[in-house]
């Protein structure tokens, strides 16, 4: 179940970085090209992504390999989903929507404003999804956004793109005779983080708080924080038991002992990487005495390595 779909996606995401290198034996030269083309070769491989299915608890299925994890909820209101994948992937998705069940999507709620999670909003919603989210989604997908780490500047979205239904903290939704609930992080990975909880088979998507056996990204530009990004891994592990299933960002399916392995894997790197700023060391020099090389074999494989991962604790701190 794990790492299977879509290597070339992650292999990008790896340049989407000023500092990314090895672990990649890809088309480097592409990025050398031009980095802003990063997110585009993104959105480009994913038209070829193969989509894979996993079925949860009761009507609850995800389906992987486009940007980050979808999660699809059916019955005779509709597909809900969370997340809205890349559009380049709509045959592959639209495919894999059709197999689970003929209901038509008439929901869509985004956990983040990131691209990844985001891109396929307005097709999603030309068939008919009403898109929620939390509002700094809405925020950031309307206006120029730039994101300096992938050195890429978003164009404000297309109307249709826009999620309509907006909150602040909490926003309750009953569909297909299932009770969710959606919560707001506060700051975390970035600005607009939310939690998509179904009660009723004890299913939670985190979005990107969350990258089940990989380093994650944390987008200073929109808000996010290494600091806030330990919180939300910390509220995370809270408010779930050893039954609940965990729909991370990225990765496989997780259970609590994944969230708990995931946010000491980001304290004992922060304490570290906190530890030389402290000394006064740079930059390089925090990263040529390479403190997430324990960790590096387990979480660095594919989309960030420990070199750019080290860059984006430090930057923090
Ligand atoms: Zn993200």
């Amino acid at each position: 179940m794990k790492k299977l779909a879509c290597p070339i996606p992650r292999r990008h995401f790896l340049a989407l970085t000023a500092m990314a290198a090895a672990a990649c034996s890809l088309p480097r030269r592409l990025f050398a090209a031009s980095a802003e083309s990063a997110v585009n070769s993104f959105r480009i491989a994913a038209a070829t992504a193969k989509i894979t299915t996993h079925k949860l608890r009761g009507n609850v299925s995800t389906l992987e390999g486009s940007g980050g994890n979808i999660a699809v909820l059916t019955g005779s209101d509709g597909k809900l989903l969370v997340d809205a994948g890349i559009t380049a992937s709509r045959r592959a998705l639209s495919e894999a929507l059709a197999n689970i069940s003929s209901d038509p999507v008439t929901h869509l709620i985004n956990t983040h404003w990131h691209f990844d999670h985001t891109d396929g909003n307005e097709w999603l919603h030309f068939i008919g999804a009403e898109i929620t989210a939390h509002e700094n989604t809405r925020k950031h997908l309307s206006e120029t956004t730039r994101v300096d780490a992938w050195n890429f500047t978003f164009p404000p979205s297309p109307e249709g793109a826009l999620p309509t239904k907006l909150f602040k903290k909490e926003q309750k939704l009953h569909i297909n005779e299932t009770s969710l609930v959606l919560e707001y992080y506060g700051p975390a990975h970035t600005d607009s983080d939310i939690s998509v909880y179904f009660a009723d088979t004890d299913i939670l998507h985190v979005g990107d708080t969350c990258w089940n056996g990989d380093y994650p990204f944390i987008d200073y530009s929109t808000g996010g924080s290494i600091n806030a990004s330990i919180r939300a891994a910390e509220a995370n592990i809270a408010r779930v038991t050893d039954k609940t299933i965990i729909i991370p960002g990225h990765g496989p399916i997780a259970n609590k002992s994944n969230l708990i392995e995931f946010r000491d894997m980001l304290v004992a790197i922060r304490e570290k990487v906190s530890a030389s700023k402290k000394q006064g060391l740079s930059l390089a020099e925090v990263v040529a005495a390479r403190p997430t090389a324990a960790y590096d074999a387990k979480w660095g494989g594919f989309f960030i390595d420990g070199t750019t991962f080290t860059s984006l604790v430090y930057a923090g701190l």
